[in-house]
């Protein structure tokens, strides 16, 4: 489906010419997005021009000997949209929609997102087009070392850190790091982050993306003057990012109203155990069959009655075919991109408060940079700290977005990427252009 770009009913008109808006396309939706903050800021052409291109795109052939003796061969990619304010940063994902433009969107995305944050990395993304759940541990690693052989030259503490992402964690990010430092002779642990503790990962990592959700989740509640106590939750991804957002909330006082992952979803408007939930799936792997809730499909789950929508699994699930029908009065963008820029205008008009991707969970790249910090000072934090610093980063960050958008009168996900925007562009004033 195509049309074009429009906010608040005007035609969203890039700079250089017009363009036509695919709701499904990332990097169209990403570019949208930046193109009206763009406007906004009246950024400069020749910078708008500069920030709109990767810095580089790498696409590699990946072979692997697979366990059956036949050998097949991927295809993986790099990019790295913008390294001005310091290394790119951003995840490896294994999966089989990995594609370029998701990849050159999710770059992009980062960039955005640490400069909300205001550490200093740029952004990059990776990904092999493959099916893990139909790999053995040893083809896993055979892909992952060979992909990383393959992109090594860009790789580096001080030029392109990559971490976990969607079907990649911590065991993946350890044959990173170990291929990595065997092609240098010497052990370099800051070329990745998300590692295993026990060789430089940083305590609260697991949880920084799912930490930093419920900080500004519990913020929004605060500046909407919603009560934290029995706000009504539902999550969609029990991964990683989605299901320590469940215990964190629930935790903090609010009710799991609805959870799901590929299987499916579990309602139930009493409320569910998270911790039970937790269990079911590292005993069962999926929360199919988990008995105490009311079976619900995926899709269903975006609609449920609830106060606050956690998507926290993949891109494009909220579009302008379900965002009229969503009942949440705040939505936490868990997930990167999982809310189209039509999307976002029925939200806008339906008096939905957004806390984007770029903001909401940045909290896991905020700890990489910890992580990297750590590994780099050769000095590692007690969790506390960890967890005391990612604090006062989020809130800080949410503080200054909700500023940018009360002061220019426009909601929270351009206030974020104004925010952003000027940072980067900030210092590729000061430091020019190399010719
Ligand atoms: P994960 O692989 O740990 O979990 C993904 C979850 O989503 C799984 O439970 C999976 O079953 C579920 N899922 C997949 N398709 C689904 C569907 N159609 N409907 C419902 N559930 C579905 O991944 P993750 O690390 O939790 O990442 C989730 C999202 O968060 C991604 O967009 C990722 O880019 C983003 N993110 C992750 C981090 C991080 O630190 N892990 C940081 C920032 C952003």
């Amino acid at each position: 489906m195509t049309s074009i770009a429009t906010h608040r009913g005007q035609p969203i008109i890039s700079p250089d010419k017009d363009r036509f808006l695919t709701e499904e396309n990332p990097f169209e939706a990403m570019m949208s997005r930046f193109d009206y903050a763009a406007q906004r800021l009246s950024l400069d052409p020749g910078l708008y021009k500069v920030l709109r291109h990767p810095e580089k795109q790498i696409i590699v052939a990946v072979p692997v000997h697979l366990d059956n003796g036949e050998v097949e061969v991927y295809t993986g990619y790099r990019v790295i949209h913008n390294s001005s304010r310091g290394p790119a940063k951003g995840g490896i994902r294994f999966d089989m929609n990995v594609n370029l433009d998701e990849v050159k969107a999710l770059a992009a995305w980062m960039t955005w997102k640490c400069a909300v944050v205001n550490i200093p990395f740029g952004g990059s993304k990776g990904g092999v087009i493959c099916d893990p759940s139909h790999m053995s541990m040893p083809e896993l690693e055979r892909l992952t070392r060979r992909y990383t052989s393959a992109i090594i030259d860009t790789l580096g503490p001080d030029s392109d850190v990559p971490a976990p992402d969607v079907n990649t964690n911590e065991r993946v990010m350890a044959w990173v790091m170990d291929t990595y430092s065997m092609h240098k002779r010497h052990t370099v642990t800051a070329v990745v982050t998300g590692k295993p503790i026990e060789m430089g990962g940083s305590l609260g990592r697991r949880e920084a993306t799912g930490r930093g959700c419920m900080i500004v989740t519990l913020k929004a509640l605060a500046r909407l003057g919603l009560p934290v106590k029995g706000a009504r939750v539902a999550v969609q991804g029990f991964g990683n990012v989605g299901s320590i957002t469940a215990q964190l909330l629930e935790q903090a006082g609010c009710t799991i109203v609805a959870v799901s992952d590929k299987t499916g979803g579990i309602w139930n408007a009493k409320g569910l155990d998270v911790t039970d939930l937790l269990a079911h799936v590292r005993k069962n792997k999926f929360l199919t069959g988990y008995p105490k809730g009311e079976g619900i499909a995926n899709e269903e789950l975006l609609t449920v009655d609830c106060d606050v929508l956690v998507p926290a699994a993949l891109e494009n699930v909220i579009t302008s075919k379900n965002a009229g029908s969503i009942r949440a009065k705040v939505i936490c963008e868990g997930a990167n991109g999982p809310t189209t820029a039509n999307a976002d205008r029925i939200l806008e008009e339906k008096g939905v408060f957004v806390i984007p991707d770029i903001l909401a969970n940045a909290g896991g790249v905020t700890v990489s940079y910890f992580e990297w910090v750590q590994d780099r000072g050769g000095y590692f934090w007690d969790e506390e700290t960890v967890n005391q610093r990612l604090e006062k980063i989020m809130v800080r960050s949410f503080d200054e977005v909700a500023g940018m958008s009360d002061t220019h009168a426009l909601n929270m996900r351009t206030g974020a990427y104004m925010l952003a925007i000027e940072r980067v562009a900030a210092v590729h004033r000061l430091r020019g252009m190399y010719a």
